[in-house]
């Protein structure tokens, strides 16, 4: 009976993806990366996980599924940006990205227990969420309900593609620390000069998301990598994104 039990819980994941993966169709991923500094210099401030403070280096937010028939003028991730589909044989005016795709599959810690010290240090909660301090795999069962559901990945496939993919680009801390742009105070360094140095360390082109510090500069945020439908395969940014960047901006150190 126990090991009926065990084998429905590791199961359960592999059909509930597959069936997400049938259910919807995207165009490419979102490989978003925040960096902690510019998370923790605004207002609302951060606070850390029950793990401690984080390495000074971007950590994952998540691996988000999108389309890529968005108005090109896409104001941000959470822009209003909607598009025509056809879904389930009906138009409908949607998002630019499916999301909760199956809410019955919840994050179950035992599928990716293999892989939970390695995303403690990768991809850390900095949110101040019900006091703080809380364990990071909160933030993870987020991002699965929300965007994993919708990757046709299974949830250890979903996090271990992630993982893989952040592991490959060595640090974008380090990418852009070799290209001179360290975290800094006061120094404010040419967005299009953070965007090549990661394009040309990574053969692909990423999109930027800024964010303003709590004397309303604007900061590097976010890192939006693209990657193909496989989940390896890294491509140039397909939609153009305002992502509230000035044509200089901060980045803050942590
Ligand atoms: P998303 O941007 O994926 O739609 O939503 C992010 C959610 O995760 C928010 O509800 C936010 O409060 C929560 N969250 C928890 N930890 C973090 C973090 O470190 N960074 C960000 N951006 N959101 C976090």
């Amino acid at each position: 009976m126990k090991l009926a039990m065990i084998a429905v819980a590791l199961l359960l994941p592999l059909v509930a993806g597959a069936a997400a993966a049938d259910a919807d169709e995207f165009d490419f991923f979102y490989f978003v990366q925040q960096w902690p500094g510019s998370f923790c210099d605004t207002q609302r401030g951060c606070c850390f996980p029950d793990t401690g403070k984080p390495e000074p280096e971007f950590g994952i937010h998540g691996l988000w599924p999108n389309y890529a028939k968005c108005r090109p003028a896409n104001d941000g991730p959470d822009a209003a940006a909607s598009i025509d589909m056809v879904v389930g044989g009906h138009h409908r005016r949607q998002k630019c990205w499916p999301e909760y795709c199956d809410d019955s599959n919840q994050l179950l810690p035992f599928a990716i227990r293999d892989l939970i010290s390695e995303l403690a240090g990768n991809w850390p909660t900095l949110s101040c969420k019900n006091g703080g301090g809380g364990p990071s795999i909160e933030f993870w069962a987020y991002e699965w309900k929300k965007h994993g559901t919708c990757s046709g990945l299974g949830q250890h496939g979903y996090f271990a593609a992630a993982l893989d993919l952040k592991r490959r680009d060595g640090g974008l801390a380090g990418i852009l620390a070799a290209a001179g742009i360290v975290p800094s105070e006061d120094e404010r360094y040419l967005l299009s000069g953070i965007r090549g140095a990661i394009a040309n360390a990574t053969g692909a082109i990423p999109n930027l998301e800024c964010n303003r510090d709590a004397f309303g500069e604007t900061q590097l945020y976010q890192v939006y990598q693209c990657v193909a439908r496989d989940g390896k395969t890294l491509i140039d940014c397909p939609l153009p994104m305002s992502g509230r960047c000035s044509d200089r901006v901060k980045m803050p150190p942590f």
